[in-house]
């Protein structure tokens, strides 16, 4: 038994993916620097950690081994302060549903606080729809490229009650963002237990899909702590970095544009797939987001550099028509946000920050989702988010959704 272990703990060791020969390049954006900034930013070879427009905040740049001179060149030639710092050693979460049987998983695994595995996820929402079977529903809305069940939590009184408008938030469709999943089950547990939001939710339903890219989130916990994408397999090579699609960005709104200076192939972290909506999960929400007409607000959860993104992605100078109704209410999730801990979020046209085209606000918006949105999860030097963020950006991140829920709530009332 201790031999088998033993075995089983080196082969998994083994297989974990660790980043010392890449580098961590750190800078602080100032007036100075924003012309430089600004065309980093847009560069899709480079894989920004963190964006940060604010002024003396950090940025953060995940270097691979062959990018680290060019890069460094490229700082000193424009006499930028940059500083390099070596990746750490990536501690894996230890694989809990080993260690018991899925059938019997329960509520009592699943913690607030911690990065739970997807098996710990569904086991709570199915508590809570049990539990509150009278304004809680879980339901199947699709499955992920390996087949895996995706969750939609709707919450609101009466469930079955007349056309109700809607909010709609998804999560961790980055696998690697697991803050993002984290916040949904952080806003899914107020909304649920805390009785004074009843009111809002006798107006407003919430929908909330925490766990958007189950497969490509497993991965990053066991295998590859960086990955981004599904795990759509074009090749028969699964430890290839050309397996999956970033599906932020095949969603078949201005999908892949050509006047895009940079089209990523398939082995690039921001490969739009091979056609708009290729997906098993865009597809699965896009057909959900159809059903559903009366959603007035999308969220999709994203991480890192505390922005809030509004339409459009895909092209510079580009607005929705209602540009300055979103700006209003994107100011107020930033001050009900700011509220929770004095976190000043950012607010901006995500093509200001960098072009990408095929997102889901985007297709939200162009699908009459009146307030869609990104917001950008957290801020800190390091890069990987560790469980101690866990409440605070729950909390703040919380602070900023009650306030859309509120002026929903007062202009149905209206
Ligand atoms: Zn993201």
């Amino acid at each position: 038994m201790l031999l088998f272990l033993l075995i089983f703990c080196f082969s998994f060791a083994h297989s974990q993916k660790q980043y010392s020969d890449h580098t961590y390049l750190i800078f602080k954006s100032t007036q100075e620097n924003l012309n430089f900034r600004s065309n980093l930013y847009k560069d899709e070879t480079l894989d920004f950690l963190q964006r940060s427009p604010q002024i003396d905040a950090d940025n953060v740049i995940f270097l691979k081994p062959d990018q680290i001179e060019q890069t460094r060149q490229r700082f000193q030639r424009e006499k930028i302060a940059f500083e390099l710092e070596d990746v750490p050693h990536f501690d894996y979460p230890t694989p809990r549903e080993d260690n018991k049987r899925i059938s019997r998983r329960s509520l009592t695994d699943f913690k607030l606080t911690a990065f739970n595995d997807v098996d710990e996820q569904v086991a709570f929402m199915k508590s809570l729809a049990k539990k509150h079977s009278d304004f809680v529903e879980l339901e199947v809305f699709g499955k992920s490229a390996q087949g895996k069940p995706l969750y939609l939590l709707k919450i609101g009184y009466p469930l079955n009650g007349t056309k109700k408008s809607g909010v709609f938030i998804d999560a961790n469709i980055h696998a690697r963002e697991w803050i993002t999943s984290s916040t949904a089950f952080w806003i899914i547990n107020e909304l649920v237990t805390n009785s004074t939001h009843k009111d809002l939710l006798t107006k407003v339903d919430v929908y909330v899909v925490p766990m958007l890219n189950p497969d490509g989130y497993m991965w990053s916990r066991k295998r590859d702590r960086m990955w981004r994408r599904n795990r759509n397999h074009f090749s028969s090579n699964s430890e290839s970095d050309c397996v999956g699609v970033d599906l932020n960005r095949n969603f078949p709104f201005h999908w892949s544009p050509r006047d895009i200076d940079f089209v990523p192939d398939q082995c690039h972290q921001n490969y739009p797939g091979p056609e708009p909506g290729s997906e098993e999960e865009t597809k699965s929400l896009m057909k959900v987001l159809k059903r559903l007409s009366t959603l007035r607000a999308y969220i999709a959860l994203h991480s890192r550099g505390d922005l809030i993104l509004y339409p459009w992605g895909f092209a510079k100078n580009h607005l929705p028509p209602d540009v300055h109704v979103l700006i209003e209410m994107a100011h107020k999730i930033r001050a009900g946000i700011f509220s929770s801990r004095g976190n000043n979020f950012t607010v901006l046209n995500s093509a200001d920050m960098y072009l990408a085209a095929g997102i889901a606000h985007d297709y939200a918006k162009s699908s009459g989702i009146k307030y869609s949105y990104t917001l950008e999860l957290t801020k800190i030097r390091e890069y990987r988010p560790t469980e101690a963020e866990i409440e605070p950006v729950g909390r703040e991140v919380f602070a900023g959704i009650l306030v859309l829920l509120q002026d929903i709530f007062l202009e149905i009332l209206l």
